[in-house]
């Protein structure tokens, strides 16, 4: 038997947002690697060994992963969302490209999944409808001084910009310097969204202006949505969320 390794997209949280096809990728592994908390989302069963890793450094996961199919296993490695958007894919093919040249001939499939950035935008009603981005305030990976080169040509390009790993205990900072950074070329007024756990039982969605968003603190699980100069919301009845959408079209300059 020739082994594989899939990457496999879990979605948000909500397992009906689980794809057919990661779903039975699951079904078919014999080992499951990955960060704990997204191991801990694939029920136990007979034939599947797990390896939960609190190890922050992803490239030893997939090498992990790597040289057990090298050996014959079925591996899958999973990932919150989808598995390409700033986790395991990436990993997996560097892993590849630096190490022994036989994993190059094994088979890597990777089975998406629905990305934190969707998940909340669905939530809110279109606040991606027009051209948006998606950066990574982790600094963990890339210089802060890139981090800030790239929002600020952004910021400047007007899109919509989807923050994904806004802050942590080892980066308490980063997101009030972007916002800060954002203020200098968007209105006070400019919606921010704050969506915290989408789609898990403890989810928690704020729609916040620029100016109040600046003196408001996130976690690990919330992704911040930063809205163009014309993302708009639509009010409501009292107590109702409001829709926040961008329109698709722009006018001409
Ligand atoms: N591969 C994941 C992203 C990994 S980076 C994906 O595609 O969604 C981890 C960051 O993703 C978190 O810090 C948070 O910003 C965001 N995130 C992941 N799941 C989330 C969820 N259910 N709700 C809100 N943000 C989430």
């Amino acid at each position: 038997m020739t082994g594989c390794v899939t990457i496999i997209g879990l979605g948000p949280g909500d397992p009906r947002l689980l794809t057919q096809a990661a779903s039975e990728a699951l079904a078919a592994a014999q080992d499951l690697i990955g960060y704990i908390p997204y191991v801990a989302r694939v029920p136990e069963r007979a034939g599947l060994t797990r390896h939960a890793s609190d190890n922050r450094v992803e490239v030893d996961r997939a090498r992990h992963a790597l040289e057990l199919a090298a050996s014959g296993r079925r591996v899958a490695v999973v990932s919150g969302g989808d598995p390409g958007v700033f986790a395991m894919a990436a990993a997996v093919f560097e892993a590849v490209e630096a190490g022994d040249p036989a994993w190059a001939r094994l088979t890597i499939t990777v089975e998406p999944g629905i990305t934190a950035m969707l998940a909340a935008a669905a939530k809110l009603g279109a606040p991606l409808g027009g051209d948006f981005c998606a950066m990574s305030l982790s600094d963990n990976l890339k210089p802060w001084d890139v981090i800030l080169a790239r929002l600020e040509a952004v910021l400047r390009a007007d899109f919509v910009i989807s923050l994904y790993n806004p802050i942590s205990s080892a980066r308490p900072w980063q997101l009030g310097k972007a916002l800060g950074l954002a203020a200098e070329f968007r209105s006070g007024d400019t919606p921010v969204i704050f969506a915290r756990a989408v789609s898990r039982p403890d989810e928690a969605i704020r729609i916040l202006t620029l100016d109040r968003a600046r003196e408001t603190t996130a976690d690990m699980a919330t992704m911040v949505i930063i809205g163009a100069s014309a993302t708009r919301l639509i009010t409501r009845g009292p107590g109702d969320q409001p829709y926040v959408y961008t329109p698709r079209s722009v006018s001409p300059a």
